[in-house]
């Protein structure tokens, strides 16, 4: 009995000891943690896109999933600050580190392009959007927002070019009743692409075919919030961009496009329009 009790006094403090040494942000590093809220509301911030992924994903556990107010000084530029944290990690932890930095991979490595191009006319309005990450949407059913409104809506529909944000496969187009003339893109790592609400599609777009980053996919609309095809006009012309993974619980899991679009404002291409 006795041998058992300090059996088990030891096994406590062992893990007691591994828990008072990490580092407080590994405490966030559970299982699936790709699939939690925190992770898809994907707080990037502006400072983060190019860093590698591994380093994202410790800056993401060691600032409580936010890194809106990260500066450049605050990312470490060497590879002493990874395998520092990672080693003394237990080896499930490890394996979750690694998954976890794989998802940012995902999500974030085939995005090139801000899908409006910026015009060269002076006269042309700008696009506009802001983060509307789960804000109630009402038609179909209550729910979250899972995407970006990218709102045109000082040109009437048709006016805003879309074009593809990264290199893909064309896998979804046609009429959807919420999305409207839809288009989905699965890019070379496994991100689902959505594109809702186009006026127009442009030539060439079709199921199965290769389209790549900067391509012209279509135009911008209204279409959608209807049971029949092209119903238009239900709310102003906006583009809703929407970012999916595929996980182990989930085959469409969205994360927030706002702070990678953010981002990709960085590489916006030009068109005269
Ligand atoms: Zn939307």
């Amino acid at each position: 009995m006795r041998i058992l009790f300090f059996l088990l006094l030891t096994v406590f403090n062992a893990v007691m000891l591994h828990w008072f040494r990490e580092d407080p942000g590994w405490r966030l590093l559970e299982p699936y943690v790709w699939e939690t809220d925190a992770f898809r509301e994907m707080k990037l911030g502006t400072e983060v896109l190019g860093t590698d992924y591994e380093t994202l994903a410790a800056l993401m556990l060691k600032n409580d999933f936010d890194l809106t107010a990260l500066s450049r000084e605050e990312i470490p530029g060497d590879e002493s600050f990874l395998s520092g944290l990672i080693s003394g990690l237990l080896p499930w932890k490890e394996t979750a580190f690694y998954k976890l930095a794989d998802a940012y991979k995902t999500v974030l490595t085939d995005l090139k392009y801000f899908p409006v191009p910026s015009s060269c006319r002076s006269d042309t309005p700008d696009v506009t959007y802001e983060d509307s990450w789960q804000q109630a949407r009402t038609y179909g059913g209550e729910r979250g927002h899972e995407g970006c409104d990218i709102m045109g809506m000082e040109r009437g529909r048709g006016f805003y070019p879309v074009i593809s944000a990264s290199d893909g496969v064309v896998e979804k187009k046609g009429w959807l009743e919420q999305g409207g003339w839809r288009l989905g893109i699965r890019s070379p790592s496994g991100a689902y692409l959505y594109y809702a609400h186009l006026y127009s599609y442009a030539e060439g777009i079709e199921e199965g075919a290769s389209v790549r980053a900067g391509q012209l996919l279509g135009f911008m609309g209204d279409s959608g919030y209807g049971k029949e095809e092209n119903t238009v006009g239900n709310f102003a012309v906006h583009l809703h961009f929407g970012i999916y993974v595929k996980t182990e619980h989930f085959d469409e899991l969205s994360v927030n496009p706002y702070w990678i679009l953010k981002g990709l404002e960085n590489n916006r291409l030009v068109f005269d329009f």
